[in-house]
């Protein structure tokens, strides 16, 4: 009994990323290995001193299926396959969107966009320091904060921008500076909206949340009457619900961002930045849709293949 199995949950991340607390890139995927629940409360595992009165009480220590456990683990097995195929797609979907990010042009000349980043800094009195990048200059940065060496080596390359507060500055390369507006709106978020850095904060919840969901699943325990727990039932709507704050306060960045820009360039037409900042936006909207998958994938259950035995075997 106890038999642990341990499911491998692939969580997508999105493209942008704020905080400095993970430095997401388009091309990775983190790895969250659940523990998932013991043979005693995961497996429907009936023994033949069973009583109508303790239906999961194990006192066998030889599991024993039934012609429905059989349907019920084919059912498990099939919703395990199908929640993955849904995985991947998001992940294609989410590249996607990180590629059309990735060629889209320049809403402005490095000139205008230093001229609104330098005004938001300026009219909000934010403490963020400003850094465009590349591998000419990136070394001071990575020097100071050796902790974020692999990040900005990134954003040298032009694959990401961030913002972190406990570093305090916001960082993007010099090959794509508009997408400093967008961090410039995480640390407007941060330093003056109680609300928006509260959500700021909460970014842990998403990545955490299938894992949280596992657990409180298993803590649960099953329901006597054999029907779905909330957990059970909405437990893809409780991932995504976890990551709605990321998404929230990803969406503000950017429209803070696309407000100043207006503001400082009234003559410039927003068109690429809104289109650029849309398709990073979506990546995140995909991730929240991944973190649902992944917790309705850390609760389902998948029994290991094992020795079929009949209710013939279980009346002996
Ligand atoms: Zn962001």
């Amino acid at each position: 009994m106890n038999n642990l199995t341990l499911n491998k949950i692939s969580i997508y991340n999105p493209y942008f990323c704020s905080n400095g607390q993970t430095n997401f890139n388009a091309q990775e995927t983190s790895k969250f290995w659940l523990r998932e629940q013991s043979q005693q409360t995961k497996t429907d595992t009936i023994e033949t001193t069973k009583t109508a009165e303790q239906p999961n009480q194990i006192v066998s220590e030889k599991p024993l299926f039934n012609n429905f456990e059989a349907d019920t683990a084919t059912n498990a097995a099939g919703t395990a396959v199908f929640l993955r195929l849904a995985q991947r797609g998001i992940e294609w979907l989410s590249e996607i969107c990180a590629g059309i990010l990735m060629r889209g042009k320049e809403f402005a000349s490095e000139a205008d966009v230093k001229k609104v980043a330098n005004a938001m800094k300026s009219e909000k009195g934010l403490q963020a320091d400003i850094h465009y990048i590349d591998h000419s200059n990136k070394d001071f940065l990575k020097r100071m904060f050796p902790g974020l060496a692999k990040s900005l080596d990134t954003v040298a390359s032009g694959g990401n921008a961030f913002y972190t507060h406990q570093g305090n500055f916001a960082v993007a390369p010099k090959s794509k500076p508009s997408l400093i507006l967008h961090e410039l709106g995480h640390a407007t978020n941060f330093e003056k909206s109680k609300f928006f850095r509260g959500l700021q904060k909460l970014r842990v919840l998403g990545m955490y949340a299938p894992m949280v969901i596992a657990f409180l699943n298993d803590f649960s325990g099953k329901r006597k009457d054999g029907k779905q727990s909330f957990i059970e039932k909405y437990a893809g709507m409780i991932g995504f619900s976890a990551f709605l704050p990321t998404i929230i306060e990803e969406g503000a960045a950017s429209w803070r961002g696309i407000q100043a820009a207006k503001k400082t360039l009234p003559n410039v037409k927003l068109g690429a930045l809104k289109r650029n900042y849309f398709f990073a936006w979506m990546t995140y909207v995909l991730a929240g849709v991944g973190v649902g998958l992944a917790s309705k994938l850390a609760i389902t259950e998948v029994k290991q293949p094992k020795e079929k035995r009949t209710n013939n075997d279980s009346q002996q």
